[in-house]
């Protein structure tokens, strides 16, 4: 594949088939907001597997618990970079582990590899991005900061 321009909601509207029949299945409320096409230069294909990790460790993390399983999908443009926020109602990720769930094979479940979201973070940052994690008694939330791609449409 080879790295082009592209607009990260259209990735997202992409993938929301391949989401669906999960998020259905497992009674998750999905909102998204994108604010913007949001283009940036990269591979698609890429951070299309970014963005599906992400959604599926949050449909995951919901199942144990949560009588009210919900994804907030939020996307923007501030500064010359871009924003997506994926944040999941549910368990909160001890203090102790927040930075550690992005080591290679740290995982929690019984058949997990641990590798999703080491990868991500791999992914984001050969994009010149960052991705961090924060998380509350409420909410989990994974932010991915990519820089804006100019162009002319
Ligand atoms: P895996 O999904 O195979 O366990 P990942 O690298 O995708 O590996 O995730 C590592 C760990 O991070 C998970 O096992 C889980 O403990 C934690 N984690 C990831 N996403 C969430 C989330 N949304 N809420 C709570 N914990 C999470
Ligand atoms: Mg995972």
């Amino acid at each position: 594949q080879k790295k082009a321009v592209f607009s990260l909601s259209d990735q997202f509207d992409q993938i929301l088939s391949f989401i669906y029949p999960k998020i259905l299945e497992s009674n998750v409320q999905l909102d998204t907001n994108f604010n913007g096409k949001l283009y940036i230069n990269g591979y698609a294909d890429e951070i299309k597997q970014v963005l599906i990790n992400i959604i599926f460790n949050a449909i995951e993390a919901m199942s144990l618990q949560v009588s009210k399983p919900i994804i907030k999908i939020t996307g923007y443009q501030e500064q010359q970079q871009n924003y997506i926020k994926i944040a999941n109602s549910g368990p909160k990720i001890p203090e102790n582990i927040v930075e550690t769930i992005f080591d290679p094979f740290f995982t929690t479940k019984n058949s997990g590899t641990g590798l999703g979201l080491y990868v991500c973070k791999e992914i984001i940052n050969k994009h010149h991005g960052h991705l961090t994690c924060s998380s509350n008694e409420n909410w989990t939330e994974f932010t991915i900061i990519l820089p804006v791609c100019q162009v002319k449409k």
